[in-house]
């Protein structure tokens, strides 16, 4: 687990205007947002490509590009804020970083494409602010956030509160508030907690990395199918949790189950498909479309059958003669099984949360528990939340349950990284 150091939570009366800058997605992202103090906010935003070069080339030339494209944000876009106004910045840099304060974290490696050279073990918003000063540009970095970091604290904007940020997209990961004292690892002396305390600086928001949860393999109940979506991934041994519930391995793990039945003769008459033979060939966002019959008073769910032998027959190439109605129901199955046990799993980290929290203890009795979540899962996966909450209530009970609030909360990567820079700014 990872601290953040950010020692505030925003209730949504925060006011003022910040940028946002978002490194690690397809494109890197620059926003402004203005907090309109009533869990409010607009947002301007513009996207710049990052080339193969600079993802491969000098680092510095990577970061004068990103202080570039903040300045052409400024300039071009325009900006709400006054002239002599320092604005703040939150940065989202979605690679592994070692944070050390709120506005400080040396990279540990490089993903996703990205191999600059001369950048390993360096300060990321050094690097960016070096860079912003060299243009003589009037912004300060004060805050490196995580993407789940932020999704809580965009949640905490708009709800008045927030306990957990978490992500079901790509991959998975959540960040929580947690107590100053049970951080162990920060040393903090008595005196400090004492002090931490008397400031109202007494909790911080933890990274989890809750995706890499049991690598060592020796808790969850690994099947065959997810040994083999572990070793032909890039990095077998590594994010076991993360690949039993995200949307780059749900998929994944239904394909290798189909695969298990079709060469068991058990579907399809022992036939598949090149899409089915293919590594990744099953994107989970198919799995949406095959359940979506299940959905109570979908208008597939008039005729099930149909729609999933279109799913098969258009996403996966299956030839129609050879689907009979019950290969139908039965990989529509197979999917609703892959998925809820995801789905159980996501549980499992809300639920843990809720205890590490005292959230079911007595003395919690009433206590609201918000959980900001954000991802394709959580948006677009049939019944994503419901199956969340029924295993929930096998966890936690009933009562504990029903204080568990789960919302949406999008965009953490802008408006979030825009609150963090704010929190920054307050504990100045
Ligand atoms: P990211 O986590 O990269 O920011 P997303 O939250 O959009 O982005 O997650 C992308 C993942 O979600 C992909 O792995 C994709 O397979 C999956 N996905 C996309 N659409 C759907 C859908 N409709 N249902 C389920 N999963 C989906």
């Amino acid at each position: 687990m990872i601290p953040s150091y950010l020692q505030q939570i925003p209730h949504g009366k925060e006011k003022g205007t910040f940028l946002a800058l978002d490194l690690g997605g397809t494109n890197l992202r620059v926003c402004e947002v203005e907090l309109l103090g009533n869990s409010k906010w607009t947002m301007r935003q513009q996207k710049y490509k990052v080339s193969e070069a600079l993802k491969v080339g000098e680092v510095t030339d990577l970061f004068d590009y990103i202080a570039g494209s903040v300045d052409h944000f400024l300039t071009e876009i325009g900006t709400n804020a006054t002239e002599d106004e320092k604005l703040h910045l939150g940065f989202t840099f979605s690679f592994p970083v070692l944070q050390t304060a709120l506005a400080a974290g040396t990279l540990i490696n490089w993903t996703k494409g990205f191999e600059c050279k001369n950048a390993i073990g360096k300060d990321v918003v050094q690097l960016l602010q070096d860079a912003l000063d060299r243009k003589h540009i009037h912004v300060r970095c004060s805050a490196l956030v995580n993407d789940t970091c932020g999704t809580l604290m965009a949640a905490a904007y708009e709800r008045g509160d927030c306990l957990c940020g978490g992500i079901f997209g790509t991959g998975t990961n959540g960040a929580y508030v947690e107590d100053l004292a049970k951080l162990t690892k920060m040393g903090y002396s008595k005196e400090d907690l004492e002090q931490s305390k008397a400031q109202g600086l007494d909790f911080m928001v933890v990274n989890t990395e809750w995706g890499a949860f049991d690598n060592e393999r020796k808790v969850l109940p690994f099947t065959v199918f997810d040994s083999r979506v572990d070793r032909i991934s890039i990095n077998p041994r590594k994010q076991a949790y993360e690949k039993m519930i995200s949307g780059m391995y749900l998929g994944e793990v239904t394909r290798n189950v189909l695969l298990h039945l079709v060469d068991s003769q058990v579907l399809f008459s022992g036939y598949s498909t090149k899409a089915l033979n293919a590594h990744y060939g099953l994107d989970t966002a198919l799995m949406s479309a095959l359940e979506a019959p299940f959905v109570p008073n979908s208008t597939e769910s008039a005729d099930p059958v149909k729609h999933i032998r279109s799913v098969l027959t258009s996403s996966l190439g299956f030839d129609d003669a050879r689907v009979t109605d019950a290969d139908c129901i039965a990989a529509a199955r197979v999917s609703e099984i892959v998925g809820t046990r995801g789905a159980r799993f996501a549980a499992c980290a809300v639920a843990a949360t809720v205890r590490q929290t005292g959230g079911d203890q007595a003395d919690a009795d009433g206590r609201e528990m918000v959980f900001g979540l954000d991802g394709s899962l959580v948006e677009f996966y049939p019944r994503f939340e419901q199956r969340v909450r029924d295993a929930l209530v096998e966890l936690l009970g009933e009562d504990v349950t029903k204080r568990v609030k789960i919302v949406l909360a999008k965009d953490g990567s802008g408006v979030g990284a825009a609150l963090c820079a704010q929190a920054a700014q307050a504990m100045e």
